[in-house]
C-alpha cells in the first residue's frame, strides 16, 4: 500500500527513489516520505508502521492512535479543512 510521490519513482534495486526530472536520489532511510502527518493532532506517523489507518477520497491518512482515527473516520472534512487548501502529499 506504498504511495509515492508521482515524480519519483522507486528504484527496486537500490531501494532508493530517484527524480528523474532533477536526477535527485533519495536514500529511503532519509527521506520524509516514509512519515505521515496524523490529520486530527498533526503529529507525526511512521507509515511502515502505523496500525491505525483510513482512506478518505483516494487518500490514504495515518494516526498515532484510534482515537484520532476514530474522531477523523465521524468529520474527516474538519480536520482536512482546518488545514491549508493545499494538497499534501503523502509523507
Ligand atoms: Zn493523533
Amino acid at each position: 500500500m506504498a504511495e509515492f510521490p508521482s515524480k519519483l519513482i522507486p528504484l527496486a534495486e537500490t531501494g532508493a527513489y530517484c527524480d528523474p526530472v532533477s536526477g535527485e536520489c533519495v536514500d529511503p532511510q532519509e527521506q520524509t516520505m516514509s512519515m505521515a502527518i496524523d490529520p486530527v493532532c498533526k503529529m507525526e506517523v511512521e507509515i511502515e508502521t502505523a496500525q491505525f489507518k483510513s482512506e478518505y477520497q483516494g487518500q490514504t491518512y495515518y494516526f498515532c492512535a484510534p482515537g484520532c482515527q476514530r474522531a477523523f473516520e465521524k468529520e474527516p472534512q474538519k480536520y482536512l479543512s482546518a488545514d491549508s487548501h493545499e494538497h499534501h502529499e503523502q509523507r
